[in-house]
């Protein structure tokens, strides 16, 4: 399903949510924050809309890798021919350039930046003594590297993120912070579960996916 779609759920949630709970516009703000958020995190385990910047700055960064390797390698070529001269340095550098172009997919720095943003969010909730920031930032760390719709499309998953929001709530005061989280992630759940694929709900224990049989 795609991103826009679990964002545009979101974004309901929150909203009902907003006209729920005694209003204000930092409140409102918050809880469509936190569901349209949730809707989407599940899908950090493949190329989704809250990971394609990173998408972009990896494919980026894999062009210019290659790019850099052949040139160095033109370079090199180039002293030898002229002056059959071959600088050792230089020559290992282009084979590891070109070696580490070649076999990282641009997929693999894309999960390396999100893992890198997760871990910087684990030394935010350590100096700031947050353990649901922690907990997020393992979380974020983890997941690019999970195979789509494995671990992050269970209810394990919706249990984790739970616990993560709980957190959220006790530190921000503000009441219905982990039930919108959990609606927002379960829709996520719900919504790819309507899809032809379907979502394995209790993967790994049942590794069969729930899907609709009409669909
Ligand atoms: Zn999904």
């Amino acid at each position: 399903m795609k991103g826009t779609t679990h964002l545009t759920i979101g974004v309901a949630i929150g909203s009902a949510a907003a006209a729920h709970y005694p209003f204000t516009l930092v409140n409102a703000a918050t809880y469509i924050a936190v569901a349209a958020f949730s809707a989407l995190s599940a899908d950090l385990d493949g190329p989704s809309l809250l990971s394609s910047k990173a998408s972009k700055i990896s494919k980026w960064l894999h062009g210019l890798l290659l790019g850099s390797g052949w040139l160095l390698t033109a370079v090199t070529a180039y002293l030898y021919l002229s002056d059959h001269y071959i600088n050792i340095p230089l020559g290992i550098a282009c084979a590891a350039l070109l070696l580490l172009g070649l076999v990282v997919r641009s997929g693999t720095i894309r999960n390396a930046l999100v893992s890198a943003v997760g871990a910087a969010l684990i030394y935010g909730g350590i100096t700031m003594g947050m353990t649901w920031l922690i907990g997020f930032g393992i979380f974020v760390v983890w997941v690019p590297w999970l195979k789509h719709r494995g671990l992050t499309h269970t209810i394990w998953a919706v249990v984790a993120w739970g616990a993560i929001a709980w957190g959220l709530e006790q530190q921000l005061q503000l009441e219905g912070v982990m039930q919108i989280a959990v609606a927002g992630y379960l829709s996520h759940l719900i919504a790819d579960t309507l899809t032809p694929s379907g979502v394995k709900w209790l993967y790994p224990l049942v590794k069969k996916p729930f899907k609709l049989p009409f669909l």
